[in-house]
């Protein structure tokens, strides 16, 4: 594949196969999903297969997550355009994106510089002056800037880690796989008059939230 009408072609494809025919049919999200070319997000080696149905490798052993599943976790976010959200987990900058699309202002926090740096330059070349990368361990949060009315966690945690429920705005939503190595599940928790719920979701698999209040490598390996 090569030219921008090809990847265009390739990402409606994906959008109306992969995300509105699995049920996500919000305008908003699929508007934002056809804008965001998933391809200059994901190592120039495997552009051509930017926009399959699942996760690239974008070095660091670390992935770019399946195009449905970032749509689901924003999603679940339930943005209207007005929203102060942090994700944890920048990666590629691609979730970054799609939720500069949607929110106001977007903070992402990623442990490993060289991708933070990468995800800065491509999220700065398309624009996305709401889009602000910072490098350290987001299972802190990013205390500075909160509360956050939406928090997305793109690393699997055995809990959802307390510094996140705490910078979490009242009604906000706090998106994360939770689980270890073999077996995680989707969760959304809601912050209603101080009170903490959340729901499960679907069986996810994601790479292991690291730092604080991470995994550690002995730990995960156990599963
Ligand atoms: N959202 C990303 C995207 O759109 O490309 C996908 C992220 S990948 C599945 C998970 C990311 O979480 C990895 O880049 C990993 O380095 C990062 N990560 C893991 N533990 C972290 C921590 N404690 N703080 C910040 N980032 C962390």
């Amino acid at each position: 594949m090569n030219g921008e009408t090809e990847y265009s072609k390739a990402r409606e494809m994906m959008v109306r196969e992969q995300i509105e025919r699995r049920g996500l049919r919000s305008p908003r999200l699929l508007a934002a999903f056809r804008k965001v070319p998933r391809h200059l997000f994901v190592p120039p080696d495997l552009r051509e297969r930017a926009y399959d149905d699942g996760p690239l490798p974008i070095g660091k052993g670390q992935t770019i997550s399946q195009p449905y599943i970032v749509a689901l976790m924003t999603s679940l976010l339930a943005l209207e355009g007005n929203e102060r959200v942090l994700e944890i987990g920048t990666g590629s900058g691609y979730q970054a994106a799609i939720l500069g699309e949607l929110a106001r202002e977007v903070h992402t926090v990623e442990r490993h510089a060289g991708l933070a740096l990468r995800a800065a330059e491509v999220l700065s070349q398309l624009g996305y002056v709401n889009v602000h990368v910072h490098t350290g361990d987001g299972s802190l949060g990013w205390p500075e800037s909160a509360p956050y009315d939406g928090i997305v966690v793109t690393a699997a945690a055995a809990a959802p880690p307390p510094p996140l429920l705490d910078q979490l705005a009242e009604g906000g939503r706090l998106v994360l796989p939770v689980g270890h190595r073999l077996e995680q599940v989707l969760q959304v928790w809601h912050k209603q008059g101080g009170q903490l719920t959340y729901e499960n979701i679907i069986p996810v698999s994601f790479v292991p939230l690291r730092g604080q209040y991470g995994w550690s490598e002995s730990e995960w390996e156990r599963y």
